[in-house]
């Protein structure tokens, strides 16, 4: 690794002061001939303000003595937090989920059936959501722990951002099919908890691997569940293996209801705030 490439990781840290005065100075040196680390260090001085900024706007009805609810400020600051996380995400999220959402409709049209769109939403979110926040390269961390703002008020931004924007594409999507066949009437309550419950358990699957093992390997393990999940009952076995698959999916198909697979999204969720608080104690310490 050159020397731009090594400094440029370290402009986060610059930006967040958090360097060594050593390290300061080495990157200050950079900074004067390098135009690409210029740059990219005044998009990382623009988030910490914006992080900063959104924190003093919070506190400045206080200082001034004006009577603003409690709940009141949370709203403002959790807009605030949203805001900021926009820029922060991978970009390449919302434009890939974006084209499969597409594929997933020209499939769905082609098949005649919107359960296409279904079946592709959680693989699309599940992907997302694993790349919201890699904690081994993730820049924005070091500078989440110079500001007032916890990990997970990052990570649940992140989380709220990504999968809302994955259940819009889809809801959608899912609307347009069924208008263009003209089954609008088709669309009820219960068929949005069917496809939202499995969206919800790959994600927060997807979300608690990637804090574990990467962003990779959080994408495969929910990408297999699902795939045998969708696969498997269609699929004829023989051989010794046969019986492990078949209990497999009978295992699978039990937790198949919504309302199960809700909960166990919801557990996933707090172990993974519970996990991210406990490593950022372990950074801050
Ligand atoms: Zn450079």
């Amino acid at each position: 690794m050159n020397e731009h490439e090594k400094l440029k990781e370290w402009i986060p840290f610059y930006a967040a002061g958090t360097l060594s005065e050593e390290e300061r100075a080495r990157v200050a040196q950079h900074l004067r001939q390098c135009p690409d680390c210029r740059a990219e260090l005044s998009l990382w001085q623009g988030v910490s303000q914006e992080i900063r900024a959104s924190d003093q706007t919070i506190r400045a009805p206080e200082l001034r003595q004006v009577p603003v609810r409690k709940s009141a400020r949370h709203l403002w600051k959790a807009w605030y937090i949203l805001r900021s996380q926009v820029a922060l995400i991978r970009t390449e999220i919302w434009l890939s989920s974006a084209l499969v959402s597409v594929l997933g409709i020209i499939v769905a049209l082609l098949m005649e059936t919107v359960n296409a769109v279904y079946f592709l939403a959680p693989f699309i979110s599940a992907a997302g959501v694993a790349y919201i926040y890699g904690m081994q390269n993730d820049p924005a961390l070091e500078l989440t722990l110079a500001t007032p703002v916890s990990a997970q008020q990052i990570l649940m931004a992140r989380l709220a951002l990504v999968f809302g924007y994955n259940i819009l594409l889809t809801f959608s999507s899912s609307l347009l099919i069924l208008f263009i066949h003209g089954q609008v009437a088709q669309f009820s309550w219960a068929v949005l908890l069917d496809w939202m419950a499995p969206m919800a358990f790959l994600s927060s699957l997807a979300l608690f691997c990637s804090l574990l093992w990467g962003s990779v390997n959080a994408v495969m393990v929910a990408y297999s569940l699902w795939v045998i999940k969708g696969i498997m009952p269609e699929l004829e076995f023989s051989g010794r293996y046969a019986a492990g698959f078949v209990s497999l999916t009978n295992l699978l198909g039990k937790f198949a209801s919504p309302s199960h697979l809700l909960f166990l999204s919801l557990l996933l969720f707090v172990l993974a705030m519970w996990f991210t608080g406990k490593k950022q104690v372990r950074l801050l310490a």
